[in-house]
């Protein structure tokens, strides 16, 4: 998969050089790029920005830059393409748009800044065929779209075949199929600060381990998060599940 990412802080995505992430790049399972808009501004200034229309504070990313540097990074790729666009009144990041995203042949960031960009950049791509996506982390203001284009890259590539070392890890994890939030887990030793592991994953009881951690997932989805203990299909509930 491709991945390009344009900000006017092409620093702030270092991180992606760090950890699983990077070592995906490394080993040529992600071809990530990360583009300084400014790289796309004609003027002695690299002007990205201007004031808004209508007045009003802040100032508004210029679609003429944000054109050039899209229309360079969306030819520059083939296959299936989408242009994301984070911003905080787009739909909801989930787990179920990064398994869709995780399909693309090229996923490419557009990371605003000040009030973000104007609206026509996002409108000119849908219009000629592009797939726009404008995506939100939740509801909440950040400074700029990098720590989300830092969130997608990063939920993306774990997604991506043979980044994660061992794929079981990905089978249980929060928000997968079973629609349920994680079990908790434990590790050595197996008393610390007064605290013990639950005896009975010490017991090395497959089905009895598998059962306490299904009612444990159970317990804690209906105690943390009873939107998503609604949303769950009756299909996907077995005769043993008593928490719900
Ligand atoms: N004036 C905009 C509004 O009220 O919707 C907010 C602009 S914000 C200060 C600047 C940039 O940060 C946005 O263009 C977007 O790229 C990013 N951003 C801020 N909050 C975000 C969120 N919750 N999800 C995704 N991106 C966000």
């Amino acid at each position: 998969m491709r991945i390009d990412v344009v900000s006017i802080f092409p620093g702030y995505l270092d991180a992606l050089d760090l950890s699983l992430v990077g070592k995906a790049r490394r080993d040529g399972l992600l071809d990530l790029r990360v583009h300084d808009l400014r790289d796309w501004t004609g003027d002695r200034h690299r002007t990205v920005d201007d004031t808004p229309f209508g007045g009003g504070a802040g100032m508004v990313m210029r679609p003429d830059v944000w054109g050039r540097a899209l229309d360079d990074v969306l030819e520059g790729a083939s296959g299936r393409q989408v242009l994301l666009v984070p911003t905080p009144s787009g739909e909801r990041l989930t787990q179920r748009t990064v398994e869709d995203l995780a399909t693309y042949d090229q996923l490419v960031l557009a990371c605003g800044r000040y009030e973000g960009i104007d609206a026509r950049v996002a409108e000119r791509y849908a219009a000629g065929g592009v797939e726009v996506r404008e995506i939100s982390l939740g509801d909440y203001v950040l400074n700029g779209g990098e720590v989300a284009a830092l969130v997608v890259v990063e939920a993306v590539a774990r997604l991506l075949p043979g980044v994660v070392g061992n794929p079981e890890s990905l089978v249980e994890e929060s928000h997968g199929a079973a629609g349920l939030l994680e079990y908790p887990v434990y590790t050595k030793p197996p008393t610390w600060a007064g605290l013990d592991v639950p005896e009975i994953l010490l017991s090395g009881h497959h089905g009895n381990i598998a059962r306490w951690r299904r009612d444990r997932a159970l317990e804690r989805t209906v105690q943390r998060r009873p939107d998503m203990v609604a949303a769950l299909p009756a299909a996907q509930l077995d005769k043993n599940d008593r928490a719900v």
